[in-house]
């Protein structure tokens, strides 16, 4: 049968659907040639705040970037331990160990995919009953665009004196007991790589806080860690700016966005609509908004998994696997580990199966996608 190739993203498709808007604002940037945190900087980071509700926004390099800067702040390091998910990106456990701390990984909810917070509350005891590490943070990662269970999460870091960190990564836009995901934790961490929901055209993210005095450390961070000058160091940093031209990007997306993000659930209706009969579609974590970075289905066993990747591929319909491995078992963290079997995390990372969603696709492509899934 010959088709349409349905691709996993589509940024050729998305250029021309923006028009002129990402051009015209870049050509102001090259007009002025403040590169390095010229106004477009100051402009993004002052809508995202009022886009989210957070009182300070802090553009930076990346979404790993955004996560040290915002451990740095902590001054997590040598004999911490920081809790996160083990099915996750690999950044969100990369950054702990290159600060030289440990990460320590939790289970997840067979469910939602998010961290499982009575396992969180087990793996913190056991830390502390060892008594070799410091527990210091929790990372709290929106998996797939889906919130983490924030109100649970903020208890066990109240009771347990730790620093609360939201990896937004993947959920920018999301929405959690009605409003945008932003404030949940201490901070929040988003990415703006091309494939996140709300993508930029290179590297970039940024960190948001209401706490005024860690908005200026995040911003003497990603700076050096200068002072009120350039040339006053206070604290060992990194170079972590957004770019400009980065900036510019985003700004003119950012009118775009909402729209996106509509369109991203319309294509989880449908999916869910047509395919909950032969497949187990996501379960929607309650009270929230999930921004769809990902819209992932399980299957039986690895074995029914590639079964049908194959049989897409042969009707030219990408797929994905987030993730095919948990990073408790990755080869980089797997010496961090202690050797615990984390059984959610071990099956799902074998059943699971990422579909298109991004929202170029047409219903036609989606349906395309649903008759070759159930044919
Ligand atoms: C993408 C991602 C990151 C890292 O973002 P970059 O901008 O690529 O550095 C961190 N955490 C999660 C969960 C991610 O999906």
């Amino acid at each position: 049968m010959v088709s349409n190739t349905i691709s996993f993203l589509d940024l050729k498709k998305q250029q021309l659907r923006l028009g002129n808007a990402v051009k015209n604002r870049v050509a102001q940037v090259l007009s002025h040639c403040q590169f390095i945190l010229g106004p477009e900087v100051q402009e993004l980071e002052e809508r995202l705040a009022l886009y989210v509700g957070a009182k300070f926004c802090i553009g930076v390099s990346s979404g790993t970037d955004a996560i040290q800067i915002a451990l740095m702040a902590e001054n997590i390091g040598a004999g911490d331990a920081v809790f996160l998910p083990a099915f996750t990106y690999t950044a969100t456990a990369e950054v702990p160990l290159v600060l030289g701390a440990t990460p320590v990984f939790v289970d997840i909810d067979p469910e939602t995919f998010q961290i499982d917070p009575t396992h969180l509350r087990l793996c913190i005891k056991k830390i502390r009953d060892e008594g070799k590490l410091t527990p210091r943070a929790i990372i709290g990662v929106d998996l797939f665009g889906q919130p983490a269970p924030w109100d649970i999460l903020r208890q066990i870091a109240q009771q347990e004196q730790l620093f609360l960190l939201d990896d937004c990564a993947q959920s920018f836009g999301g929405m959690y007991q009605g409003h945008k995901l932003g404030t949940e934790a201490d901070a929040t961490v988003t990415s703006f790589f091309p494939s996140k929901p709300f993508g930029g055209y290179g590297d970039g993210g940024a960190i948001f806080t209401n706490d005024p005095e860690k908005a200026e450390i995040y911003r003497s961070l990603r700076s050096h860690g200068e002072g009120k000058t350039r040339y006053q160091v206070l604290r060992t940093g990194m170079n972590g700016r957004l770019d400009t031209i980065q900036a510019a990007v985003l700004l003119a997306k950012l009118d775009f966005f909402d729209a996106e993000l509509t369109r991203r659930e319309e294509i989880a209706c449908l999916y869910d609509q047509h395919l909950a009969s032969v497949v187990q579609v996501p379960v929607r974590v309650p009270h929230s908004q999930s921004a769809w970075a990902i819209y992932s289905i399980l299957l039986p066993d690895e074995h029914a998994r590639t079964e049908l990747q194959n049989k897409l591929k042969e009707h030219n319909i990408a797929t994905a696997i987030y993730y095919p491995l948990p990073l408790h078992q990755q080869p980089a963290y797997c010496n961090s580990h202690d050797g615990s079997v984390l059984p959610v995390s071990e099956r799902i990372s074998k059943q699971i199966l990422a579909l298109p969603i991004h929202p170029e696709l047409t219903d036609e492509e989606v349906l395309q996608i649903i008759h070759a899934i159930k044919g």
